[in-house]
């Protein structure tokens, strides 16, 4: 009786019963096999790699086995919580194409399991713990964090386990009337759950990523509501999972020590364990260390580090299913015109240690995604990324040049070897800004004329670039056009035999390609660039000739 006197004491408000919330929140109707996934953040920061690879897991599993997807927000923790946080992490999950199907969207909800912020679910939490109290199963303890830091003080120097357990578990021996009369004299206090386990011994769960793990029981009678009110994660994924018809709870391993209490929780409140699937980390080699990747120290922690420098979002999603399966490539390479949902993906089959990040792998997959699109995508990508980035200077130019734009971007584009020189965005405007008359006449001011070929004079080089102004051939095709290059070669003293050349170089001036070389710094600025043909036919006759004679003159 005075047990239910303590809970109506503590929870007065309280008159929902957990059988009300069964009713209210029923089981899903959905087809045999299909799972309920969710991923969890906390609004605390940007989404991190490590979570945008858990919540594509999740979420795969999900769709793949005709399930629901579903974000709930963790904001129990307000001392951490960083204003906009959660709208931040829903927008980065949909630009990064994990939305979910349910569940807290940022600047709504949308679903029949809800609130799905955990903030606004005390009303829940409330009405499991005021039955758990009527149960024994948990208990307002009024420790003072100078009790707590006392009680840790004295395990340290007897070297035994620390925390709130067993005998130390001091309030747990408080009766009930005891503890009523705590609270009428007004002593604050939180409460904890009653564990009835034993650290010595062992518990083994099955994780659907790591296989069979045994690991010590809980004895913690951790604390589950704290004194604002707001449950701590460990109750509220018990009561959330739930209530929610979570099948399959995929989270961090970090979360594998905790597994015991959970399960100790589910079985004491009576609910049905969800099954668990424990992802591995994404790692980096430190010093010949592993460790997870780290939002302090790695950039590349943050999803935002991708979008920043303009790597195509399919291709970042590519890269994580390949270190999620190691079957993936396999079917990639096979299947590369194919969505990724097509891919057989099997939660069996993660790795169970973590993978190592590996940037080179994520540009390959980045140069061939952008080789396989056709100049307009590449350019309304590359648009995305510029408005992405607020880089107004660069949208503006885009907008007011699309379709020149698409013609640079269409060089070496289409055919059977496709261009792979871009593996981001942000690679794109340094190769072509020589094409904007602005940009280049600055850098025509930077340039040196010591990249020119010392051998060639200048009368030479200025000979020469004549000739380009009026011998050369456009509109009739590249080979056409490399002939009449290989005419102006010769008329002026080089090559165009290149075995001649090689058996007597100082007969000439240099090669075909010494030549083309003159040309292309004149019009580029650079000695690399993609094909020059293409090129001078997108700048044009006048443009072309304006460069010329702004080197000549440069030359004078
Ligand atoms: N809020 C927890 C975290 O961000 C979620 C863990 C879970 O998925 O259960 O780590
Ligand atoms: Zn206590």
């Amino acid at each position: 009786m005075s047990r239910e006197k303590l809970a109506n004491i503590i929870f007065p408000e309280i008159t929902t019963t957990i059988a009300d919330l069964e009713e209210r929140y029923p089981h899903r109707s959905l087809k045999d096999g299909a799972e309920v996934t969710r991923f969890a953040p906390s609004p605390t920061g940007f989404l991190h790699t490590g979570s945008l690879f858990a919540a594509l897991v999740s979420r795969t599993v999900a769709h793949r086995s005709g399930g629901v997807f579903f974000v709930r927000l963790e904001d129990t923790d307000t001392k951490r919580e960083i204003a906009g946080a959660g709208e931040n992490l829903l927008n980065e999950m949909k630009i990064f194409k994990v939305y979910p199907d349910e569940g807290y969207l940022g600047d709504s909800e949308l679903g029949d399991y809800g609130p799905y912020k955990q903030s606004e679910r005390a009303l829940i939490y409330k009405t499991v713990i005021k039955q758990m109290i009527k149960d024994d199963l948990a208990y307002p303890c009024f420790c003072t964090t100078d009790d707590l830091a006392l009680l840790r003080a004295t395990q340290e120097a007897s070297k035994v386990v620390s925390g709130y357990y067993g005998h130390y578990a001091t309030c747990s021996k408080l009766s009930a009337d005891e503890a009523i009369a705590k609270i009428e004299a007004g002593v604050p206090y939180v409460i904890r759950f009653r564990s009835k386990g034993n650290h010595e011994n062992r518990v083994t769960f099955d994780d659907e990523v790591k296989g069979t793990i045994e690991i010590a029981e809980n004895d913690q009678h951790i604390v589950i509501l704290k004194s604002d009110g707001l449950p701590t994660y460990h109750f509220a994924h018990v009561c959330d999972d739930h209530f929610m018809r979570t099948t399959l709870v995929s989270r961090g391993e970090e979360w594998i020590s905790s597994v015991p209490l959970h399960l100790e929780m589910f079985a004491a409140v009576k609910f049905n364990q969800p099954r668990y699937a424990h992802l591995p980390t994404i790692d980096k080699l430190d010093d010949g260390n592993k460790r997870k990747l780290s939002k302090r120290r790695d950039p590349e922690a943050a999803v935002t580090y991708f979008l920043e420098l303009g790597y195509p979002v399919d291709s970042v999603l590519t890269y994580l299913m390949s270190i999620a399966n190691s079957n993936f490539e396999e079917w990639w390479a096979e299947n590369r015109e194919k969505p990724l949902s097509e891919f057989p993906f099997s939660i069996s089959k993660m790795s169970v240690v973590g993978a190592l990040f590996d940037i080179e792998k994520v540009n390959f997959f980045a140069r061939e995604y952008i080789a396989s699109l056709t100049a307009k995508e590449v350019v309304d990508e590359y648009l995305a990324y510029a408005l992405y980035n607020k880089n107004e200077k660069l949208v503006k130019r885009i907008k007011d040049n699309y379709d020149l734009f698409v013609q640079i971007l269409n060089i070496e584009r289409e055919g059977e070897k496709p261009r792979k020189d871009y593996h981001n965005y942000s690679m794109v405007y340094p190769s072509i800004k020589f094409f904007f008359s602005d940009e280049f006449a600055a850098m025509h001011e930077d340039f040196d004329i010591g990249e020119f070929k010392e051998s060639l004079s200048k009368d030479t080089l200025i000979g020469l670039l004549e000739s380009f102004k009026t011998e050369l051939t456009y509109g009739e095709g590249n080979s056409v056009w490399f002939d009449s290059l290989k005419k102006v070669a010769e008329k002026h003293g080089f090559a165009i035999n290149n075995k001649a050349y090689r058996t007597n170089p100082e007969l000439y001036n240099g090669n075909v390609a010494d030549c083309a070389e003159v040309l292309r710094l004149a019009i580029v600025l650079s000695k690399k660039s993609l094909n020059l043909y293409e090129v001078l036919s997108i700048l044009g006759p006048k443009e072309v000739e304006k460069r010329l004679t702004a080197m000549q003159n440069k030359l004078k």
